[in-house]
């Protein structure tokens, strides 16, 4: 389980590799073709700063090589905000005494026919709060088994689950799970999350190899920048896990994302780092010239301008018009949402824009594992 591999890397020194790393680290990492961890670290260090275009350069030819002028675009719909978890970040946590939704079978098919109305999207990801008791796993069955006859590509976003649930849950049409370890830091990452299930870290971080063994299609990453000041440390952590992942369940493919916090609205947390659009460019092509083959997500929580012009140059897979309230799109929109978007486009004005760059937004996966569920 990688809590076992976690507990060898230190910190501390991580952190000073990464911030010791020299112009000629950098120069043989940038020659290679293909990167291990150290030189990631390199690539992601302030040393590498200097390269930013030569790194641009190469992100973008690896990417064009690997999934040619393509985007892969995907919409979010949160089922539910019950949450039993108490992390710092998020207006879901239980203490706050707000309205819970949990979305009624008629609800979610009304959502479902209201997204289709949007753009063509097939890649839905449902979104739960953690409420195992109330919206565990016969719940989400059942909203993936609604989904079939709309969505020929299913992910959920939920909470981590037994090897025997994910099974269970790809009977049901799932294709891949995304979980954000928010932060690899394990002492921190208690602070974050005081109480509920969320605050057992090593539950969590093995909840990829559960994933893995389930044989789950495709898995997401992603720590959450802005709990940790040292985000390069988490993202290199982030780095050990992914080739520690590719290693174990190699048949899986998977997606990263670097989902950075903004002052919150709702839960009245500020962030403890504010990483900007330049390093956030720097972290995506360092990330791309240390896997070719790895998804890069770009939320909407990302402010147009960046989503457009990283569009070329990495990225890879991106949501639109998403809602981040339960029941958004047609029940119950204006309701208090999880965080507040940056990129408020239309998927259509998001669709155009791609194309004008140069870039084929694509609804569809056509995932040959997925042509052997059939629709409900
Ligand atoms: S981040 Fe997720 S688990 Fe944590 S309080 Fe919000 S909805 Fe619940």
């Amino acid at each position: 389980m990688f809590s076992e591999e976690l507990e060898k890397i230190n910190w501390e020194e991580t952190t000073k590799a990464i911030y010791s790393k020299t112009d000629a680290d950098v120069r043989r990492a940038l020659g290679k073709s293909r990167c291990d961890v150290d030189d990631f670290m390199a690539l992601l260090s302030p040393a590498a700063e200097p390269y930013l275009e030569t790194m641009a350069q190469l992100s973008r030819k690896y990417t064009l090589e690997r999934f040619g002028k393509t985007m892969s675009m995907f919409i979010p719909l949160y089922i539910t905000n019950s949450c039993t978890n108490s992390c710092v970040y998020c207006g879901f946590h239980i203490s706050n005494p707000m309205k819970r939704t949990i979305l009624t079978e008629e609800e979610i098919v009304n959502e479902y026919k209201a997204i289709k109305k949007l753009a063509p999207f097939e890649n839905l990801l449902l979104v739960t709060g953690e409420n195992p008791a109330k919206a565990g796993v016969p719940y989400i069955a059942r909203a993936l088994d609604l989904a079939k006859p709309y969505f020929s590509n299913l992910k959920i976003e939920v909470m981590p689950l037994d090897v025997e649930e994910y099974e269970e849950l790809t009977h049901h049409g799932l294709n891949g799970v995304i979980c954000f370890q928010e932060t690899y830091h394990k002492a921190n990452y208690n602070i974050y999350h005081p109480r509920g299930m969320k605050s057992k870290f090593d539950w969590r971080v093995n909840g990829f190899d559960r994933m893995g063994m389930a044989g789950v299609h495709s898995i997401g990453m992603g720590v959450l920048i802005g709990l940790e000041k040292d985000w390069r440390t988490d993202i290199t952590m982030m780095a050990y896990h992914l080739r520690y992942l590719q290693k174990r369940y190699w048949k899986t493919k998977y997606s990263v994302n670097f989902p950075r916090m903004r002052p919150s609205e709702n839960g009245g947390f500020q962030p403890n780092v504010i990483m900007n659009d330049k390093q956030l460019a720097q972290v995506t092509f360092a990330m791309r010239i240390f896997d070719h083959d790895v998804d890069i997500s770009y939320s909407t929580r990302e402010p147009a301008k960046i989503r457009d012009h990283m569009a070329t140059l990495g990225v890879t897979t991106m949501s639109a018009e998403s809602k981040t309230e339960p029941g958004g799109y047609y029940s119950y929109p204006q309701t208090l949402e999880q965080f507040h978007v940056s990129d408020e486009r239309t998927a259509k004005e998001i669709a155009a824009v791609l194309k004008s760059l140069g870039r084929e937004p694509v609804w569809k996966d056509w995932d040959e594992s997925f042509d052997h569920v059939k629709a409900v």
